[in-house]
């Protein structure tokens, strides 16, 4: 059941994170978006409300422990509870290892790694005491086979597949009752690309999207299938993208 759930979203300012906010609201779950820019989190939280969804939203910079720390606070004074995190900020400045970017690999650790660290730090004491919760993380098809210009982007997807794995384990036998839900994409179109400032990987990257990308709806809808199975099952990983990609 989606209904009344509460679900914090990261990355919720556009792509993947904003269409599955928008999803979710319209089956009822209560949704709390974070991402830094708070003027878009604004327009969407609009969008929502205008829908008759119920949404709150945050300022929320994911490479700061206390920001995740806040936005645990908002939905449980918000809302009263909390069901589920979408761990789903991130960014992918694609190059080529020889070109030295080594800002953009620090860059790439920080949000794509330590805040999916630093979210589950925030929600994992609420989900034990309850003995439930969702973890979901957007990891990437580039955590599942590597590829040229996707060396340290790969790197943490493949750090969040494997994590996600554990923490579903170890649940498991603890008794926790939390599930996880990894998400692999391939090609969607959202502002994904915007980041990459190698000239060569964002000609090879926008070249790729515009023949093969598919919506992000496609991955809200995969987010709202995980949510909604019942309470004693786990799907935990999803492959999911365009049908004619053979990525
Ligand atoms: P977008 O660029 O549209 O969205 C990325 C989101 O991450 C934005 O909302 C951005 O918000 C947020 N973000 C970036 N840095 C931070 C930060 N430090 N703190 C909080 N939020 C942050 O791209 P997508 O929707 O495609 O990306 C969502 C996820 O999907 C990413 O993890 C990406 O790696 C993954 N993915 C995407 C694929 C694709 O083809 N699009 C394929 C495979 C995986 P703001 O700038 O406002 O902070």
């Amino acid at each position: 059941m989606i209904k009344d759930k509460v679900v914090i979203i990261t990355g919720a300012s556009s792509g993947i994170g904003e269409a599955t906010a928008k999803l979710l609201a319209g089956k009822g779950a209560k949704v709390v978006l974070g991402a830094r820019r708070e003027e878009k989190l604004k327009q969407i939280a609009g969008d929502i409300r205008r829908e008759g969804g119920q949404v709150v939203y945050q300022d929320l910079d994911v490479t700061r422990q206390s920001d995740n720390d806040d936005i645990v606070k908002l939905a449980k004074e918000s809302f009263g509870s909390l069901d589920a995190i979408f761990l789903n900020a991130g960014l992918m400045p694609s190059s080529p290892v020889s070109a030295l970017k080594t800002d953009e690999w620090n860059q790439m650790i920080d949000v794509n790694i330590k805040g999916v660290l630093n979210g589950v730090a925030a929600v994992l004491p609420t989900f034990m005491e309850h003995k439930s919760g969702h973890v979901i993380a957007t990891s990437s098809v580039a955590g599942l086979k590597a590829y040229p210009n996707g060396a340290v982007y790969g790197g943490t997807k493949w750090f969040v597949r494997g994590f996600m794995e554990v923490l579903r384990m170890e649940s498991a036998m603890e008794g926790t009752n939390i599930r996880t839900a990894t998400i692999y994409p391939a090609a969607i179109n959202t502002e994904l690309l915007d980041s990459i400032t190698d000239k060569q990987a964002s000609e090879a990257m926008h070249g790729l999207y515009a023949r093969f990308g598919i919506s992000p709806d496609r991955i809200a809808d995969v987010v709202a299938f995980a949510l909604d199975l019942p309470a004693d099952t786990t799907v935990n990983e999803f492959t999911v993208g365009p049908a004619n990609q053979p990525w």
